[in-house]
């Protein structure tokens, strides 16, 4: 099963929307869309853009999958050399996908630094950057 079978076979409300290219509804939010992005590359690799805001990350999570499970899997001579290109590639995804919530959290801490407090949205959307960030440690650190 490929890269792209596997999510699909996950996911509601699939269209496809070009070659290698599918809309569907965003498992990790009430998603009238569809909003989910799902785009296959030539290597067979899954890029998965979520246009109503959630991290690659939750999306993956909401229907039990990980970034590894966007890569297809490697000839075995990959893993007898002890080269893992899946896992490297999945914990470069991980923390790529991270970007935007580090941000927030370094203004965030400038801020408090400076003696600002925080508002009560700010705090909120800390708290679930805060969250995706352990996540995705947790997946890279497995
Ligand atoms: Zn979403």
């Amino acid at each position: 099963m490929s890269a792209a079978d596997a999510l699909l076979a996950r996911l509601d409300r699939v269209r496809p929307a070009g070659d290698g290219r599918w809309m569907a509804r965003c498992p990790a939010h009430e998603d009238r869309g569809p909003s989910l992005s799902i785009r296959e590359l030539d290597d067979g690799r899954l890029l998965v853009h979520d246009f109503g805001g959630c991290a690659a990350a939750d999306v993956l999570a909401a229907v039990g999958l990980e970034f590894s499970d966007l890569y297809p899997d490697r000839p075995k001579d990959h893993r007898a050399a002890g080269v893992r290109p899946n896992h490297w590639h999945a914990a470069r995804e991980a923390l790529a996908s991270l970007a935007p919530d580090a941000l927030l959290v370094a203004i965030a801490a400038e801020t408090l630094a400076g003696g600002v407090p925080l508002t009560r949205p700010d705090r909120d959307r800390l708290t679930k950057a805060s969250g995706r960030i352990r996540r995705a440690v947790g997946m890279v650190q497995r």
